[in-house]
């Protein structure tokens, strides 16, 4: 169902939108794999990481009506993120469910005072599902229905599940989650409850990346391809694209909406598998090219101490191979704490690691007495614009303004520095650990309390069907054979 490059081509040409390839991150080729994957390369691990990278064709025109849609970008505008004209298939016919993007921005000024340095947030918390993730499935949604896919796949036991499951049932796709044993329960019945069949991968002996590995495995034979499903996992090379969004936006709010259009000196971001930072910086990467802003931020990528494979590439300067996490030495507290942001390997560890280093920026990692400390510096000093805005990061969020108190301390932020600390999505799916952390004091404990009622009510219904739920053995073949049985229970419920 694919077009041919050519096609495409002369279609954004007559719409007067830049034209864009897809290439490889690692030969340099065109690609138009249906399955996302490009044959080079030997190594097994090519199979699994992301592999294509957009490439935009600009022209003169092109430049003019990319930077338009920057200064034209209007937080009021229901079309969202897809007002930015440096996005595929931003003139699609047809409804967008939801608007995505447009997220707050804030000044933070009691920790601005306390570190002698502009310290700000920029909350993912108010996107439709909570969390950054929507801007990646909405550009994985463009592409799919420019496809005329119905059927979607996704890998993730967390946010990007929870996301994909709210745009396919607004969109009445089909949509198929493959989680590892190891998965909470829980998780598994909130991707359930917004209308996701779910594949259990193993035992609760079964890693997050044991599971990925047969899940990309059969991507690349072509099993979902082949079935009429398109891959929103990581290898989607849509979804960094709308990444992007978020460093334009950033800039305009930065910089008041009026020019001249100022860079923030440092962007915090949460990392686990990398794809978040690597889009944002290729956001600010291409705003700089487009003489929107003069300068251009360091990237600090934040994880969780041994869990954090960004980490390990920055530290080796490691750009060609993917590099794994220590995470046999990862503390069972901070597992616990960080859960959707511990990773043994990052599955765009390479972009990620290119992105910090080419930014001049800096990879730090944090463990709990970080992050717990960073909630209460927040919740206490940051009370009044917390409570007015129902700002409650998720506790991998703190990691963020962890890293950013870290390098005051380290004396890398001077006092004219403005540092920016993403907060990757809200509290309101992890409660539970909110609570472990805030711990007996009572004060702080109202100030979440009320912050997640708030958001409750801001928040979605349920889907009217549950999805269904089939736990396989760890191998290829029950795997396949599962995705197939799915495939089948749906065409004969729909
Ligand atoms: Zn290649």
């Amino acid at each position: 169902m694919d077009f041919s490059p050519t096609d495409l081509t002369k279609t954004v040409r007559q719409r007067n939108l830049p034209a864009f390839r897809k290439v490889c991150l690692y030969c340099g080729r065109e690609n138009v794999s249906r399955n996302y994957t490009c044959d080079c390369g030997e190594e097994d691990w090519r199979a699994e990481y992301r592999a294509l990278g957009l490439e935009f064709d600009l022209g003169q025109a092109g430049i003019r009506r990319a930077r338009q849609s920057f200064y034209e970008y209007d937080f009021d505008d229901p079309r969202g993120i897809l007002q930015y004209a440096l996005l595929p298939f931003v003139n699609q016919e047809g409804d967008v469910p939801e608007t995505v993007g447009l997220t707050s921005f804030h000044h933070l000024p009691r920790l601005s005072a306390g570190y002698g340095c502009g310290v700000y947030l920029k909350n993912e918390g108010d996107n439709p599902s909570g969390c950054f993730k929507d801007r990646e499935t909405l550009l994985c949604l463009l592409n799919a229905r420019r496809k005329k896919a119905s059927n979607a796949v996704i890998y993730s036991s967390g946010n990007a599940a929870a996301s994909a499951a709210l745009f396919a049932q607004q969109s009445e796709m089909h949509l198929l989650t493959f989680v590892a044993g190891d998965t909470y329960e829980e998780k598994v019945e909130f991707i359930r409850n917004r209308g996701s069949d779910v594949i259990v991968i193993g035992d609760e002996d079964t890693s997050f990346e044991a599971g990925y590995r047969l899940f990309s495995q059969l991507n690349y034979d072509g099993l979902y391809a082949d079935n009429g499903y398109d891959n929103w996992s990581v290898r989607n090379p849509y979804r960094v694209q709308g990444d992007k969004t978020t460093a334009l936006e950033i800039v305009r709010q930065l910089s008041g909406h009026v020019p001249p259009w100022v860079a923030p000196d440092y962007v915090a971001v949460p990392t686990a598998n990398g794809s978040c930072l690597a889009g944002m910086w290729r956001g600010f990467q291409e705003l700089f090219e487009l003489g929107v802003i003069g300068s251009l931020p360091a990237m600090v990528s934040v994880g969780i101490e041994n869990a954090n494979p960004v980490y390990k590439a920055v530290k080796e300067q490691e750009t060609n191979r993917p590099v794994k996490g220590d995470i046999h030495k990862l503390a069972e507290p901070d597992a616990r704490i960080g859960s959707i942001i511990v990773a043994e390997e990052g599955y765009d560890s390479i972009q990620a690691a290119k992105a910090v280093l080419e930014s001049g920026g800096t990879a730090v990692e944090v463990g709990r007495s970080h992050i717990r400390k960073a909630l209460f510096d927040f919740l206490e000093k940051e009370k009044e614009l917390a409570l007015e805005h129902a700002i409650l990061p998720e506790p991998a969020s703190y990691t963020a303004l962890a890293a950013i108190e870290m390098l005051v301390k380290e004396g890398a932020l001077k006092p004219y520095d403005k540092a920016v600390a993403l907060i990757t999505g809200h509290g309101l799916k992890a409660t539970e650990v909110i609570d472990e952390l805030i711990g007996e004091n009572a004060p702080v404990q109202k100030v979440a309390g009320r912050i997640i009622r708030q958001k409750r009510k801001e928040m979605g219904p349920k889907a009217s069907k549950k999805g269904r739920r089939l736990q396989v053995e760890a191998s290829r073949s029950a795997v396949a054979k599962a995705f197939i049985q799915l495939d089948e229970a749906h065409q004969v419920g729909s």
